[in-house]
């Protein structure tokens, strides 16, 4: 059987039998892959950096007899995001993005351009001083929300048209309401200000879509509610975001 050659981000390893691991992987054109590393392939050096999480490598793998699983021969890291590894913040900023990207992502669907957001915001995450992380994880939020299908209508108040005195973002619906036709719907309350830093988000080419700035009170509300949205959309509450807000107030 040919070798395949795959690009991609390593977003997540569970242990296989003894010592081998199952990677799972976004990868270029192909979407989510899952590649057996077996313990003699993946433990020479090279090859055991390009395997560990959140690296973006390029993998030469081929299918295995018995199963349809993608098994690993060689690998190579093209960046391999030391400062995420070296702290702990940023670990778990990363381990939540790559844990939003296994559960939006779907084998064999080709999914570049959250591959393509996964990897800007890791980079930016990387290079970060410690002071920008709930602005790159809103952007990343929306971005995700947006390449699934899942982000909310930006436009205006979803009963009027109206676009000042926005008041509540309805995760149900994925729509805002003004404060006259909010009534007693539940949601998020918000204002014009964070209303039009979503629709910046969502609506913005991708590298641009990084570059806009609130107040620190306001960007925190941003990520929370950014948040509570996602985990609403998956309606799953996922382990790697309550470590994350563990870890935030450290
Ligand atoms: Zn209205």
């Amino acid at each position: 059987m040919a070798n395949i050659e795959i690009r991609g981000i390593v977003t997540r390893e569970v242990r296989y039998g003894e010592s081998s691991r199952i990677l799972t992987v976004l990868s270029k054109d192909l979407g989510k892959v899952s590649v057996l590393a077996s313990r003699a392939r993946s433990n020479r050096s090279g090859v055991l950096t390009a395997t560990q999480m959140f690296c973006y490598s390029d993998f030469e793998v081929f299918k295995g007899r018995e199963n349809s699983l993608l098994r690993l021969n060689e690998g190579e890291v093209i960046e391999a995001f030391p400062n995420i590894r070296g702290s702990l913040d940023k670990m778990a900023y990363a381990s939540y993005f790559c844990d939003i990207t296994n559960h939006l992502c779907y084998e064999g669907t080709e999914q570049n351009e959250l591959l393509r957001l996964l990897l800007n915001t890791l980079s930016r995450l990387e290079k970060d001083d410690g002071t920008d992380a709930l602005r790159l994880e809103s952007v990343f939020l929306f971005r995700a929300l947006r390449e699934s299908g899942f982000a909310p209508d930006c436009g205006g108040c979803a009963s009027c048209g109206a676009v000042e005195n926005i008041r509540l973002l309805c995760p149900a619906d994925g729509v805002f309401y003004c404060k006259d036709c909010a009534g007693e719907r539940a949601g998020y309350e918000v204002n014009d200000t964070l209303r039009r830093a979503a629709a910046y988000i969502i609506e913005s080419e991708l590298p641009a879509a990084f570059s806009f700035r609130l107040g620190e009170n306001s960007q925190k509300y941003l990520t929370q509610i950014a948040e509570e949205y996602m985990t609403n959309q998956l309606e799953k509450q996922l382990k790697t975001l309550e470590y994350l807000r563990k870890v935030r107030e450290l």
